[in-house]
């Protein structure tokens, strides 16, 4: 084998960043850390500068950038900070892999930097192409970069997609997508229940560890209603050909439906080193430390329809992808006001849905013009959704 790729990890520091440094320790031969970023945990960043050798380490704030600096004095690694830092690790020219793990519209910037220097971009940060869908979609195209989905479902549909497929492309034959949906802690309670539901009980999810935010929107449904945004993009079909359904045990990952009656699903243990490990290696196959799945022992698979009366989330956001420009944008912004209000303990969890839905019918609609109109949509969302948080709580 040639040189070993050079990875740049962005938000190393999450759920997501934690397992890819966990599959790339198991491969030293066939990648290596260039860089390592994180928000504001230095000591966690420090201890895995420490480990992997990365030359840059980015954080977001001077403040924080001195104290990693001082905690890793005498090594290798250059500290940088801001937006501008993650921008440039994600797309300098040693760089051949960007792992995108940064939650939430943090993300954006950097990530489309590196789809745009033409580098595997490896997606988790699902709310990057939620928010400029289009325009990320374009960047891709016009560039030599190579998407690959790491979101379980996504990544589960671009296996069962016949081989060579790149996301972007219409894919030839497909009738429909099945996006599988765990139904996350609160699927069989009620929505009085779900009212007093406390930030604890919502991110313990029933099979994923992972990060607060995406363990609420797991709860609400509204990390499905951002998935089902993403596969429209991705794979370049309307919301109507994917369907969402609940699948509590989290073995079929996701399924894809041929025209000629033929559907083919992905199944394995709920860990997202496998999708993680097939972005790395893809088209190889490599270890990734996940055991392999064990299909007596899982017993029987349930598969039901999803109920949006109880969870809202999913209609919101199969509306705001119909209505297009810079709803989708809007959409996640009220989220993720809504959800840090919700973990801070200042909205109840079924307000969720009631900030977003206001958000999108309160204020003008703005057409995706470029990416500050889609930073400005982002910036009165979230303006307007705080503005909303008084009046609820
Ligand atoms: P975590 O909250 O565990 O980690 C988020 C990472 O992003 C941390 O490194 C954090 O740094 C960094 N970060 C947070 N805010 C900022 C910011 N404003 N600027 C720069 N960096 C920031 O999240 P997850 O790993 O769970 O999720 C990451 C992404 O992957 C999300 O978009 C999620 O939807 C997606 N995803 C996650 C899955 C999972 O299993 N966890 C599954 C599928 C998709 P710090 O630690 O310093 O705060
Ligand atoms: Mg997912």
């Amino acid at each position: 084998m040639s040189r070993p790729l050079r990875l740049t990890l962005l938000g190393a520091t999450g759920s997501i960043g934690q397992s890819t440094l966990d599959v790339v320790a198991r491969h030293p031969e066939r990648y290596e850390v260039f860089a390592l970023t994180a928000f504001q945990r230095v000591d966690a960043l420090a201890d895995l500068c420490r480990r992997f050798q990365p030359a840059y380490a980015v954080v977001a704030s001077e403040v924080d950038g001195t104290r990693l600096r001082s905690l890793l004095e005498g090594s290798r690694t250059t500290v940088l900070h801001g937006t501008e830092a993650l921008v440039a690790v994600a797309a300098d020219a040693e760089v051949d892999v960007v792992m995108a793990a940064i939650v939430g519209a943090a993300g954006l910037l950097p990530t489309l930097a590196a789809v745009n220097a033409g580098k595997r971009v490896l997606l988790a940060n699902k709310e990057a192409l939620v928010m400029s869908g289009g325009l990320f979609m374009d960047a891709l195209a016009r560039s030599n970069a190579t998407l690959l989905p790491i979101d379980s479902e996504h990544n589960a549909i671009f296996q069962c997609l016949p081989g060579g497929y790149r996301c972007g492309e219409a894919a030839v034959g497909v009738e429909q997508l099945l996006l599988t949906a765990s139904g996350g802690p609160f699927r069989s309670w009620t929505l009085e229940s779900m009212r007093s539901a406390t930030p604890a009980q919502a991110v313990k999810h029933p099979k994923w560890i992972m990060g607060r935010k995406i363990s609420v929107d797991s709860a609400s449904l509204m990390n499905k209603g951002l998935e089902l945004i993403e596969a429209c993009w991705l794979f370049g079909l309307g919301p109507d050909r994917i369907r969402v359904v609940i699948h509590p045990e989290s073995i079929v990952h996701s399924l894809v439906q041929y025209e000629d009656g033929s559907t083919l699903a992905q199944l394995g243990n709920p860990d997202m080193r496998t999708p993680i490990a097939l972005g790395l290696a893809w088209p190889d196959r490599i270890a990734a430390g996940v055991g392999t799945l064990d299909l007596v022992a899982a017993g029987a698979l349930h598969f039901e329809a999803p109920d949006e009366v109880r969870f809202p989330c999913l209609r919101l956001a199969r509306e705001a992808f119909r209505q297009g420009g810079c709803a989708p944008a809007m959409l996640n912004a009220a989220n993720e006001i809504a959800v840090a209000a919700f973990l801070d303990e200042k909205l109840a969890f079924t307000d969720i849905p009631q900030v977003i839905e206001r958000t999108l019918t309160e204020l003008p609609m703005m057409a995706a013009e470029g990416l500050p109109t889609i930073l400005e949509a982002d910036r009165i969302a979230r303006e307007h959704a705080t503005r909303l948080l008084a009046t609820l709580h």
